[in-house]
């Protein structure tokens, strides 16, 4: 048995149903495809069940409209649909309120809001950005070209032969001059989990404010902003069930009412002259022009369904499987895994096979109808420093099986023997 009960959930999800193999110039079930799908890359997309596709066809064939109180009925139903997400999203991760939940395109533009919208202003000479060596590029690249500007320091927090982050050498590089340290929380290509509130500890000691980049642990684990003292946290609706387009920028309202506006335009002021403009409240401020309105009535269905679960059943399902893949692989010695042992990591097992490209390796496992993904997962300087050029990715969520597993390691067994 497993921690969810992974034969209903499986039920919602029509994608989980299809053969692939076919041609893939025309989307959806051809004709030829003949393999059952093994979906296996859900820490770059995670597939949508019923319920939200529901929630998106709701909206509109039944309210769909402008936000922002129009005076008409269909558009107080959108707008009352489109604060109560920022509620439920909020409740989610443990915030306050919805002043503290700001929707944007996914991470990457949270990143981007803060780095620009208070990284730019605060940031200069002398000061210190410190990442750790696992960061995404989201975070990685921008924070990079904001110190590139501002004449800022960039810092990295070593990562372990092990996979680990190296807590000493944290608290030797966050000082004085630290006023941002930015880290993942579990890693998309090591699976390391983070201890992110020490992080913030060390942090707020030397003044600093922690950017949480919480991509990977929102969708597969309980978060709550509040007990890790995280300033700034940010995640992706498509990566937990929900729909492309949407992600969530958390600030704590103090730091947030502060920090001036990253996008001008309509629905982000209170009132305008030809001289100068003031500001709406929290997080309206921070929601320039027409919102992802559709994406975040999905994104309050995927976190229902989530919740329905139970946020430590989904956790215990990820690592059940993690564990699994993890023995599984250590059984070849040609085989490298990266980061920490199975019995302590997120959902995700990345790794090389002697002798063969991870790119190779991909598309073999493509014809056995196993989806992974290869390449560097958006960690070049990571993977410089493991001395690769790329690795494959085996991710998992609450509809995939150890029998899917299974299907993995015979495909990668295949391979292994193809390039023998
Ligand atoms: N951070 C991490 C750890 C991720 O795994 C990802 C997605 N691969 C991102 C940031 C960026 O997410 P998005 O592409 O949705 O902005």
């Amino acid at each position: 048995s497993y921690p969810v009960d992974v034969a209903s959930i499986r039920e919602d999800f029509p994608i989980l149903e299809r053969n692939v193999g076919g041609d893939t110039t025309t989307p959806g079930e051809g004709p030829d495809d003949t393999l059952p799908l093994v979906y296996l890359d859900n820490a770059a997309t995670s597939q949508t069940p019923k319920q939200v596709v529901e929630a998106i066809v709701d909206y509109y064939y039944g309210y769909n409209s402008n936000v922002h109180r129009g005076i008409h009925h269909l558009s107080q139903e959108a707008s009352v649909a489109y604060e109560n997400a920022h509620d439920r999203v909020a409740e989610f991760i443990g915030a306050s309120g919805r002043e503290e939940i700001v929707f944007t395109k996914n991470t990457t533009e949270a990143m981007n809001l803060v780095a620009y919208a208070w990284g730019l202003n605060e940031l200069g000479p002398g000061d210190s950005v410190v990442l750790t060596e696992m960061e995404h590029h989201a975070s990685l690249v921008t924070w990079q070209q904001i110190a590139k500007k501002t004449g800022a320091e960039v810092r990295y927090i070593r990562v372990t032969d092990e996979g680990y982050l190296d807590m000493e050498h944290a608290a030797e590089l966050v000082d004085d001059s630290t006023k941002m340290v930015s880290a993942v929380h579990v890693s998309n290509t090591l699976g390391t989990v983070v201890p992110v509130s020490e992080l913030a500890d060390l942090a707020h000691e030397a003044g600093a404010y922690i950017f949480v980049d919480a991509a990977q642990s929102v969708p597969t684990r309980p978060v709550d902003v509040e007990a890790i003292d995280a300033d700034f946290f940010a995640f992706s609706g498509h990566k937990m069930l929900g729909p492309t387009g949407i992600g969530v920028l958390y600030g704590k309202e103090e730091i947030l009412e502060e920090m001036d506006p990253y996008l001008y335009g309509g629905s982000m002021i209170r009132s305008v002259t030809y001289e100068d403009s003031t500001w709406e409240d929290l997080p309206w401020k921070f929601e320039a022009g027409t919102p992802v309105i559709e994406q975040g009535i999905a994104l309050h269905a995927a976190i229902d369904y989530l919740d329905d679960i139970g946020m430590e059943n989904v956790q215990a399902h990820e690592e059940h499987l993690a564990e699994y893949a993890y023995d599984e692989l250590t059984a070849f010695d040609d085989i490298e895994i990266y980061g920490p042992p199975g019995d302590d990591r997120g959902g995700l097992v990345g790794f090389n096979v002697e002798g063969v490209h991870a790119h190779d390796l991909s598309s073999i496992l493509n014809d056995h109808a196993v989806a992974v993904r290869a390449g560097d997962h958006c960690t070049q300087p990571l993977h410089d420093k493991l001395g690769v050029p790329a690795s494959t990715r085996a991710s998992f969520y609450i509809y995939n099986t150890r029998e899917e597993i299974d299907k993995l390691v015979e495909a990668i067994d295949d391979a292994r023997q193809l390039f023998a």
